[in-house]
């Protein structure tokens, strides 16, 4: 079944145009890659999906689950399963990451008429997940992300994202900066929780996530819009064509 819905999108921030028209349909069970240049938009399109409130929507639409995703409130969006890892590595001093998780965990289960947990049942719930992210427990208990190495910090989105089992996942550059145990770690993670029930759409510069991660569909987005579509053969063409190669194929790109 249909889990985003995009048409015709077009975005801008302080009064320049950024998304061009973004065309995108992702199913439940599919993994998505966009790919793309530096500047070409895609942490723009990531950020609109979470309702950042810096970007203003122009034109099109995006459905959620058959929702005009555009008219829910952010917390609306997360608490409805759309999960940005980006949306959670700043750090709060002061709050321990396991409170910040749960906090986040019984908000999710709340809207999904599921029962909440109280700080001990959490605490076991918390701790069978640390496996799939190789976690070690003390960062629990540690205030969210700080002092967290890069790499501790997108084995942490991993993690959060396993609690909140989001329906739909956006990764944007989470591949990038780590070293290869981090990436291998990283892609296990997604890989354990795609289920034939949500769907990841994992924003990258380069194919090496999608070394470890096989994708269902690889898009490239240039100039603020999708321009071409594949499999997991296009990322590995990317990777030894560069994207000028499809940028030479479209005129209509400036
Ligand atoms: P990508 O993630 O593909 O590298 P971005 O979505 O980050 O691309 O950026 C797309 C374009 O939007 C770039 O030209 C960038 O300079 C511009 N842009 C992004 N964020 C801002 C901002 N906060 N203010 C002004 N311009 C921005
Ligand atoms: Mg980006
Ligand atoms: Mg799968």
């Amino acid at each position: 079944s249909l889990i985003l819905s995009v048409q015709d999108l077009t975005a801008e921030i302080e009064g320049k145009p950024i998304l061009k028209g973004l065309n995108l349909e992702i199913k439940s069970g599919e993994i998505h890659a966009i790919m793309g240049p530096n500047g070409s938009g895609k942490s723009t399109f990531s950020k609109i999906l979470a309702g950042h409130p810096d970007y203003t929507v122009t034109g099109g639409e995006i459905l959620y689950l058959g929702q005009n995703l555009l008219e829910m409130e952010p917390e609306e969006r997360a608490r409805a399963g759309v999960f940005l890892a980006f949306q959670y590595p700043v750090e709060i001093p002061g709050v321990s990451n396991v409170d910040f998780l749960r906090i986040a965990y019984n908000a999710r289960q709340k809207y999904r008429d599921q029962p909440e947990l109280d700080a001990l049942d959490f605490d076991d719930f918390v701790r069978e997940k640390l496996g799939i992210v190789k976690m070690d427990p003390a960062f629990l208990d540690r205030s969210v992300n700080e002092g967290f190495s890069g790499g501790e910090k997108k084995r942490n989105e991993i993690l959060q994202m396993a609690i909140l089992e989001p329906t739909l996942a956006i990764l944007d550059e989470t591949d990038s900066g780590l070293d290869i145990d981090a990436l291998r770690t990283v892609a296990n993670g997604i890989n354990h929780l795609a289920t034939p029930d949500n769907a990841m759409l994992l924003i990258t510069h380069y194919q090496r996530l999608l070394d470890y991660v096989t994708p269902d569909y690889v898009h490239v987005m240039e100039g603020g819009r999708i321009v071409t579509s594949g499999d997991k053969t296009l990322a590995l063409e990317l990777e030894e064509r560069g994207y000028d190669w499809i940028r030479d194929q479209d005129p209509a790109i400036a």
